[in-house]
């Protein structure tokens, strides 16, 4: 079925050997990313696989090699794939393949990291310097027929690198799979599709607990267990849980109200919105009690995934959906306004641009297209457009129509930063203390940096 191939994984460095290092990115814990997530996709897909190290450890040459050779044996259908990330200057991903080994697999492997959206650098054999009938690196070298690449899949101290080993890595190892699957000669399905009908899966993130993950999908940390044949709580990032769909356990679509709940809350875990909640629930009010039953409505096609192309900002995107850039980096755990191309974003439902308006502005002494655009909350390319300016010199009484987006808007999210009231956030937004309080289900008025506030309803008119 696989031809006889058997793969070891690899994840470079660890424990007391970070691998290359920026900033406070650590190579080890990329590699580790990717290497277990590469382990438990083979096993998904049925091949023989081992894994050099599953923990932050650090490894002696020779325990690395026992691995590598010990367990499968020493035939060009050993497959050692070396997870690394690159540093040095330099941008996009590298293969380094043995000199006894022919450049297709590594050629596959780097394309398909390239159609990933990764820049892809180059294929190639490196030799001792002191001898250039051998490889480079031991791990080659010292693997005596055994297929063994290395594979860099970036640069940890490019910064757009780093944005792409942060947010794409795990879709980079996918291509990996996806290629050697291919060479190999075995039916390559995406992740979760290799498992039995009436199961999705998760792959395990940075602080996940079962009881976390559990919670998230409505099941129990037992059923967990049960279902993934686990025999302890520890989890491993990177990892691949199977979970049992949603519809086949019983009230999927009821959610009992515990203590703490917000619609917010319960809105954000079910994938839905908040006024999606309300509408379905025919809630007069959005006060919860604890015990109540609320029923969830389906979620699949209440949100857009966008995936960024090249010119992309967040400003830009924000735009195009109605929604703001906090939003945006809200409900993507974006922190900051960077993207890479081929990023995934999600788009939160719910707020449209209705109609572009404008209104008529003379201008005035010392007035520039920032300063106007600025006071209009638009952008001076917006009026450019819209007057179809050739250049950002005004004269003084010119008259400009500015546009305004009047927006109808659903309820939006503020996050909390330092030194804000509700009182401040209140009278920043046109409503009163008492409905903050109420639509986020708050019992004080203190609040935590970082907390998000959901904004009520409301029509607002930049024009006024
Ligand atoms: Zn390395």
């Amino acid at each position: 079925m696989n031809n006889g191939y058997r793969i070891v994984v690899d994840a470079g460095h660890g424990g007391s050997d970070p691998g290359a290092i920026s900033g406070n990115l650590k190579e080890k814990d990329f590699n580790l990313k990717a290497a277990n997530y590469m382990y438990n996709r083979f096993k998904e897909l049925g091949v023989p696989v081992a894994i050099t190290r599953d923990t932050d450890e650090s490894l002696t040459r020779a325990e690395r090699l026992r691995t590598m050779t010990n367990t499968f044996g020493n035939d060009s259908k050993v497959l050692i794939l070396s997870n690394h990330i690159n540093s040095g200057g330099g941008e996009g991903a590298e293969i380094i393949y043995p000199l006894r080994t022919s450049s297709t697999l590594p050629a596959m492997i780097l394309d398909a990291i390239g159609e990933k959206g990764q820049i892809k650098r180059k294929y190639y054999q490196r030799v001792l310097p002191e001898d250039p009938s051998k490889d480079y690196y031991y791990i080659m070298r010292e693997t005596p027929n055994t297929t063994s690449l290395l594979i860099e899949y970036g640069f940890i101290d490019n910064p757009k690198d780093q944005k792409k080993l942060q947010n794409n890595l795990l879709d980079y190892v996918e291509g990996v799979v996806e290629a050697v699957a291919n060479y190999i000669g075995i039916t390559y399905t995406k992740p979760g599709q290799g498992t039995s009908p009436g199961t999705n899966t998760y792959i395990v993130q940075r602080g996940d607990t079962l009881y976390k993950i559990a919670n998230q999908f409505k099941t129990t940390v037992a059923e967990l267990k049960r279902i993934n044949n686990l025999g302890s709580d520890l989890l491993q990032i990177g990892q691949i849980l199977k979970i049992t769909n949603n519809a086949e356990l019983p009230s999927q679509d009821e959610y009992i109200v515990k203590a703490g709940d917000t619609l917010y809350k319960i809105a954000n875990q079910f994938n839905t919105t908040v006024n999606r909640l309300i509408d379905y629930n025919n809630l007069s009010t959005t006060i919860l009690q604890i015990g109540q039953i609320l029923k969830i409505p389906k979620s699949s096609s209440s949100n857009v995934i966008y995936t960024v192309k090249k010119g992309d900002t967040l400003y830009k995107i924000a735009n195009m959906y109605g929604v703001t850039v906090d939003e945006l980096k809200k409900i993507n755990n974006l922190t900051s306004d960077n993207l890479s191309i081929g990023q995934k974003l999600f788009i939160p439902e719910g707020n449209t641009v209705e109609e572009t308006e404008y209104i008529v502005y003379k201008v005035e002494p010392g007035d520039t297209l920032y300063s106007i655009a600025k006071k209009y909350n638009t952008s001076p390319e917006a009026i450019k457009e819209y007057n179809k300016l050739t250049s950002n010199l005004l004269t003084i009484n010119q008259v400009l129509q500015i546009p305004i987006e009047k927006r109808v808007m659903e309820n939006s999210i503020y996050t909390v930063k330092k030194g804000d009231t509700l009182y401040k956030i209140a009278n920043n937004y046109g409503v009163t203390v008492k409905e903050l309080m109420n639509l986020n289900n708050l019992n004080s008025t203190l609040l935590t940096i970082g907390d998000s506030i959901l904004i009520p309803k409301q029509v607002s008119d930049f024009t006024n």
